[in-house]
């Protein structure tokens, strides 16, 4: 039976672009994968879609005055222009706000409920009694009960990266509205994973196809016990609950999200005008692969719940197997989003070709590790393997072509048993990147490329065809025949790696057709004598330091510059002085208001440390305020200094002079 392959990627959030982490966990894989599944002729479908639901994205809409489908509307285009940026489209690049998707997730979720897998339950939940409303996961932050962390949100610690129920925060508070939440009931409908643990159980470790960092994550918690699972919110944004007392609440994102896969493929089917072709990748008819690529934050939900779903359903196939890039650190620290640390797709692309980082983000290291993007690590690989070991060696090969054989690949009269040793590695290397590529090794592969054109480059110095010319033309001219055979070789073998760089080699080449639609078995045929070559230019030029060096400055964060660089006369800016509290008033839970004496003057002050301190503790207290603050309006009321304090796990602990000053005192 033939195969047929469909290949997903994870479906970027749609509220923000995309970073180098993304493309190393998950894109580029799928777009090699896929590039190399066309390339050898087979039925291949790529999938992708934005992800457009859920607390993020309504919260965000809420704060920016918009709806939250002009900020999905918004980012669904950035992040297609990202991913089309770097080499990745897709076959089809959807959206879960599409008609289909939500036709499709209804469906879903009804099959589930009528078959009994989906069940009513009544949970207490959290809601904000001034907002007048319930809020869901991100409409609530918090401490974290793990990690103390306060920036907690209601469905995660940023900062530990535990998954959390809002009702499990310390100190909660409504984002809307700063308020303390109170805890109120409301219906909801749970899926019954915890009926398909032996099964999963079963499906994980009896599927080999399926990598160990996704197996062995899974298995752990599979066997760990499987709780059912709460797939609905109360709010507005999302996919309406199609069942009898749903109304005002919505599908759980992570539950409509995977579906997106099933629903971007029909899409797809009527896009082609083939409405009922989804079914060949979706069916359970042998032959049909679901391959998922996806980033290891999010095996649970691919490898649990997904295949959970999937078995509750019943009509779909399940999962051929998981592929889950590990993270990408960026110089030896995690990425991370709020605190800047990121290099966006967008900002490398105004600077630097898209191959570069193809190549390097799958040579950083195996899939199925951690990696660095370090700027001085870029620049070395750049320099001595793509320039120094890949381009070199094709733009030495061709220029001497050109110089002594008129740009023509030159008829060998007679080749050594050496030369014959090289054109039969070509055919070796050909199946071996393949064979790489079958097992999703895609650094693997890659390095077989690289060790191909190393070969060639070794091959080029020691039959030195440059010397040759003058004592035994014939020599040379079965050294460039052999070394132009690796070049047209490498022409296919890069393509599923660095796809615009292939292109070019291919009209260096002057070959037939394109990269993408000439067969992969193609990288071993030879190049006739009198083929006649094109123009030759260099595929990758040296980065040279200054030029590195300006592009290492604009590239890296703003966060490390600002680090590095607040001087003592910005530092000096803030005035910080020594006040005296004289009135503190109650403003609401959280603030207090506090009239600060400072010298001769005394100063209003709003600070957020309602129900940490009582009025006996403050009256009277010496305290460190920023004093020339740009004034702000808080709870109604004017402030006009800063009060400054320590924050730790919850707690805010006052700065006070070590003993007393005059009031006024400047601070230093
Ligand atoms: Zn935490
Ligand atoms: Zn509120």
């Amino acid at each position: 039976m033939e195969r047929r392959t469909l290949i997903t990627a994870a479906l970027p959030y749609s509220n923000d672009r995309l970073h180098l982490g993304h493309l190393r966990s998950t894109y580029i894989p799928a777009d090699i994968y896929y590039r190399y599944l066309r390339k050898r002729g087979e039925d291949a479908v790529s999938i992708c879609a934005t992800d457009e639901h859920g607390t993020p994205i309504a919260v965000r809409a809420e704060r920016e005055g918009v709806t939250p489908k002009e900020i999905a509307d918004r980012y669904h285009v950035l992040i297609k222009d990202d991913l089309e940026g770097v080499g990745c489209a897709f076959s089809i690049f959807s959206r879960t706000t599409h008609p289909i998707h939500y036709e499709t997730t209804k469906a879903f979720f009804l099959k589930l409920y009528e078959k009994g897998f989906i069940y009513e339950k009544e949970v207490e939940q959290l809601k904000c009694p001034r907002c007048d409303r319930f809020l869901p996961d991100r409409y609530v932050e918090g401490t974290c009960p793990y990690c103390g962390y306060e920036g907690a949100r209601g469905d995660s610690c940023d900062y530990c990266g535990r998954y959390l129920r809002p009702t499990e925060l310390r100190n909660p508070r409504c984002i809307v509205c700063g308020e303390r939440p109170v805890i109120a009931k409301s219906k909801h409908w749970f899926f019954k994973l915890s009926a398909f643990q032996e099964e999963l159980l079963k499906w994980l470790s009896g599927n080999d196809k399926l990598p160990v960092n996704v197996k062995n994550y899974a298995l752990k918690w599979a066997s760990e016990g499987l709780k059912d699972w709460d797939i609905t919110r109360d709010m507005e944004w999302g996919v309406p609950i199609p069942v009898e007392g749903g109304e005002g609440k919505v599908i759980y994102v992570w539950f409509d999200a995977p579906i997106g896969y099933i629903s971007a493929t029909k899409v797809w089917a009527e896009q082609i005008g083939d409405k009922e072709r989804w079914r060949k990748y979706w069916g359970k008819e042998r032959g049909a692969r679901i391959v998922h690529f996806i980033g290891k934050d999010i095996i649970y939900h691919h490898a649990i719940f997904w295949p959970a779903m999937l078995m509750a359903e019943g009509s779909f196939g399940l999962p051929y197997t998981i592929i889950a890039g590990e993270y990408l650190t960026l110089e030896g620290r995690k990425m991370s989003k709020s605190r800047g640390w990121v290099i966006s797709v967008a900002d490398y692309l105004k600077l630097l070709e898209p191959d570069p980082l193809r190549y390097y983000l799958v040579m950083a290291a195996p899939l199925d590790r951690d990696a660095d993007f370090s700027w001085e690590e870029f620049v070395r690989r750049y320099n001595d393997e793509l320039v120094d070991i890949l381009s070199n060696f094709i733009h030495r090969t061709l220029t001497l072509l050109t110089r002594y054989f008129n740009g023509k690949v030159p008829k060998p009269p007679h080749l050594t048993e050496k030369d014959l040793e090289v054109l039969s590695s070509i055919k070796a290397a050909v199946d071996k990147v393949a064979e790489n590529l079958e097992n999703f090794k895609f650094r693997d592969g890659l390095l077989e490329v690289m060790k191909l054109a190393h070969l060639g480059n070794k091959y080029l110095n020691d039959t030195a065809p440059w010397s040759a010319i003058k004592s035994s033309p014939e020599r040379a001219a079965a050294s460039l025949y052999v070394a132009v055979q690796i070049v047209r070789a490498l022409a296919d073998l890069i393509y599923p790696f660095m796809p615009f760089s292939a292109k070019r080699l291919y009209k260096m080449l002057k070959l037939k057709g394109e990269p993408e639609n000439t067969p992969w078995e193609a990288a071993k045929e030879k190049l006739p004598p009198e083929h006649e070559l094109g123009e030759v230019k260099p595929l990758f030029k040296k980065l040279k330091s200054e030029e590195g060096e300006k592009i290492r400055r604009s590239l890296l964060p703003r966060e490390e510059r600002q680090m590095a660089q607040v001087s003592l006369e910005e530092f000096y800016k803030a005035e910080l002085r020594v006040g005296r509290i004289v009135e503190v008033k109650e403003l609401g839970r959280e603030h207090l208001h506090l009239v600060i004496k400072l010298g001769e003057v005394e100063r209003s002050c709003v600070a957020r440390i309602g129900g940490k301190y009582t009025r006996e503790q403050l009256l009277g207290r010496q305290v460190v305020v920023v004093a020339n603050i740009k004034p702000a309006t808080i709870r109604g009321v004017r402030s006009e200094v800063m009060l400054l304090a320590a924050v730790h796990d919850g707690e805010v602990v006052l700065i006070v002079p070590e003993r007393e000053v005059p009031e006024g005192s400047l601070v230093r």
